[in-house]
C-alpha cells in the first residue's frame, strides 16, 4: 500500500498543497508517501518549452529527489513518449505499488485540464482516487467575480478584488508544510524507487556543453536557490522596486520567474515574503516598492484566472475575437532580424540577444520587443509570443500570452492599439546611460552619448558601419502610420 504524489511545475517539498495533503494521507494510513513525475519529450516539444527550462526542469528534479530521500520519500522519473500514454502509466504504477490514491495539484492549460478531468474519470473506474487542488494562485480562478457575476477582463479592479479577498481569507497566504518522514520501514518497502536515477534530457531539448556550462552558472536550481533569491530581494531590493524596476540595466528586479514558473516556489510564499517586511498585513498599503512588487505578482494570478474563464486564448486566437482580422505581415527578413538582435533599434537589439544569451529578459523590455514586432513590423503577435516561449527559462503559457495580448494590443485589459512605443524614445527613457544596450550589443560597446539609442541618425553612423551593427530594417515613423491604419481596418474602426 502506498499513496502516490504526482508532480508537475510544483517541484518543491515545502508549501506544496497536494504534497501536503497526499503526505497527511500516508501518514494516517500510515503507509509510504511514493512520488512520481513523468518527463514528457512529446509535451515539451507542443508546450514550445525552451531547452533552458528543460534543462531547468531536470536539474531541479535532482535537487528535489534528495530533499526528499531525505524524508526517506522516494521520487521515482520516468520518461513517456506519448503524451497521451501518461494517464495509463500512471494508473499501471499505483497498481504497481498497491496505491489507491493520487494526489496532484491543478494546471490550468486546457489541454491539462482535460486531461485531469479525464484521469479523474477513469481513476474512478478503476477504483482508483484522484484529488486535483488547486495551488498555483493565490486565489484560486473562479473565486473572484464582478458585482453583477461576471468574470474579470480588466485588471484594476480585479486587483481591488483580489486584494479584498485575500484580507478577508488571510489564511490563503498560510504555508503548508514540508511532507513528514516515511515510517521507517518505507526505505525497504519501496528500495526500488531510490535506486532509479533521474532520466537524461530528451534529445529534442539538450543543450550544448558551453550552453549548459553558462545557464548552470547563471540559473542555479532547486527551492533553496528559490527561496534564498526571493530573502535576497526583500533584504535589499524591494524597497525600490517601484523606482527602479523599468531600468534594464539596474538588477533591480527578484529574478524569481523561472522557479515560480517550475514550482520551486509558491506564489504564497513570494506574497507572504514580501508582506512581512512590510509595517502593515495590508497588502496594499505601506512601502510603495512592497505593494508595487505585490501588484506585480499578482499579475500572475490574473493572467491565470483570463486561461480558465477565456480557455480559447490557448488555442491561438486573440482574446479579443474582433482582432482576427489585422492583416499581418510575414516579412520573412524582418522576423529573423527581429530573432537575431538584427533590427538596427539597439534597444531592441539589446533585448533580443539577452534572450537568447541568457534565457531571460527584462519586462521592459519584453513590452519594447513585443511592440515593435507587432507594431512597427507588423508581424503576427503569436510569432514572436511562440520565439519567446522557445527562449525563456520562466516560459509561462498565461503570463507570456498575456504579455503579448497586452503589448500587441489583441489581448485581456490591452495597451490601447494606436499606443504605439518610440523604440528610440522607450531606450532614452529606460536606458538612458546605455549601459544596457552597450552590455549586449558588443559592436556598440564604443559608441558614447546619445548616439548609443540610434547611431545611425545620432552620428555614430561610420563607427557602427565599421563595427557591422545594422541600419534601421524600418522607418519608426512610416511603420508607425502603417500599423494604426492596419489596426483600424482590421478591427472595422476605418
Ligand atoms: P519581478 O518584477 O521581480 O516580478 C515578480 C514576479 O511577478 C515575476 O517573477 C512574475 O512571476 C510576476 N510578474 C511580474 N510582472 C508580470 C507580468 N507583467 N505578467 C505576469 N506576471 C508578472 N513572465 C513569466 O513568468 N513568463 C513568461 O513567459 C512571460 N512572458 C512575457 C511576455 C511579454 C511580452 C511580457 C510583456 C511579459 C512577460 N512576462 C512573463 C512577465 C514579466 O516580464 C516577467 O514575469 C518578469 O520580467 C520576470 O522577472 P522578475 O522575476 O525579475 O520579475
Amino acid at each position: 500500500d502506498a499513496v502516490v504524489m504526482w508532480f508537475k511545475m510544483d517541484l518543491r517539498t515545502t508549501d506544496n498543497r497536494a504534497l501536503w495533503e497526499a503526505s497527511e494521507k500516508a501518514r494516517e494510513a500510515g503507509v509510504p508517501l511514493i512520488c512520481i513525475y513523468v518527463v514528457s519529450p512529446q509535451d515539451f516539444e507542443a508546450h514550445l518549452t525552451a531547452p533552458v527550462r528543460v534543462d531547468f526542469t531536470m536539474r531541479t528534479l535532482r535537487i528535489l529527489k534528495e530533499d526528499l530521500a531525505a524524508l526517506d520519500i522516494p521520487l521515482y522519473v520516468e520518461t513517456v513518449e506519448k503524451r497521451k500514454e501518461i494517464p495509463d502509466r500512471i494508473v499501471e504504477f499505483m497498481n504497481e505499488w498497491g496505491a489507491s490514491h493520487l494526489f496532484a495539484n491543478m494546471e490550468y492549460e486546457v489541454d491539462e485540464l482535460r486531461r485531469e478531468a479525464k484521469m479523474v474519470k477513469m481513476f474512478a473506474d478503476h477504483g482508483l482516487a484522484m484529488e486535483v487542488f488547486h495551488d498555483t494562485c493565490v486565489v484560486s480562478p473562479g473565486a473572484l467575480t464582478t458585482g453583477s457575476g461576471k468574470q474579470y477582463a480588466v485588471y484594476t479592479p480585479w486587483y481591488r478584488s483580489w486584494v479584498a479577498h485575500v484580507h478577508a481569507n488571510p489564511e490563503l497566504l498560510d504555508t503548508f508544510d514540508p511532507p513528514s518522514k516515511n515510517p521507517p520501514d518505507a526505505r525497504d518497502k519501496v528500495a526500488a524507487l531510490f535506486d532509479r536515477d533521474i532520466p537524461d534530457v530528451p534529445e529534442n531539448k539538450r543543450l550544448s556543453e558551453e550552453d549548459a556550462k553558462r545557464f548552470h552558472a547563471l540559473w542555479p536550481a532547486g527551492e533553496h536557490e528559490a527561496v534564498s533569491r526571493l530573502d535576497r530581494f526583500c533584504e535589499e531590493k524591494i524597497g525600490q522596486y517601484n523606482e527602479r524596476r523599468n531600468f534594464p540595466a539596474q538588477a533591480a528586479t527578484s529574478s524569481i520567474s523561472a522557479h515560480l514558473a517550475a514550482g520551486t516556489l509558491s506564489a504564497r510564499t513570494a506574497i507572504r515574503t514580501a508582506r512581512d517586511k512590510n509595517k502593515t498585513k495590508k497588502l496594499d498599503a505601506g512601502n510603495e516598492g512592497i505593494k508595487t512588487w505585490i501588484s506585480e505578482v499578482a499579475w500572475r494570478d490574473f493572467y491565470k484566472h483570463v486561461l480558465v474563464n477565456w480557455p480559447y486564448i490557448c488555442m491561438n486566437k486573440p482574446f479579443k475575437p474582433e482582432y482576427s482580422n489585422i492583416e499581418w505581415s510575414y516579412n520573412a527578413s524582418h522576423f529573423t532580424a527581429w530573432c537575431e538582435g538584427r533590427t538596427g533599434f539597439p534597444m531592441v537589439d539589446a533585448a533580443m540577444r539577452q534572450i537568447r544569451s541568457i534565457g531571460y529578459m527584462h519586462n521592459r523590455c519584453r513590452m519594447v520587443v513585443a511592440s515593435f514586432l507587432a507594431k512597427d513590423l507588423l508581424i503576427d503577435w503569436r510569432m514572436g509570443e511562440r520565439f519567446f516561449m522557445e527562449h525563456l527559462i520562466d516560459g509561462d503559457f498565461a503570463s507570456n500570452n498575456g504579455g503579448w495580448g497586452f503589448s500587441a494590443s489583441v489581448g485581456v485589459d490591452p495597451q490601447p492599439y494606436f499606443r504605439i512605443f518610440n523604440p528610440l524614445l522607450q531606450s532614452e527613457k529606460f536606458d538612458p546611460s546605455g549601459d544596457y544596450i552597450r552590455k549586449w550589443i558588443p559592436e556598440l560597446t564604443n559608441v558614447t552619448g546619445k548616439a548609443i539609442h540610434d547611431p545611425y541618425g545620432r552620428g555614430a553612423a561610420a563607427q557602427a558601419k565599421k563595427a557591422g551593427y545594422p541600419e534601421p530594417i524600418v522607418d519608426h515613423k512610416e511603420s508607425r502610420n502603417r500599423a494604426l491604419s492596419a489596426y483600424k481596418v482590421g478591427i472595422g474602426r476605418d
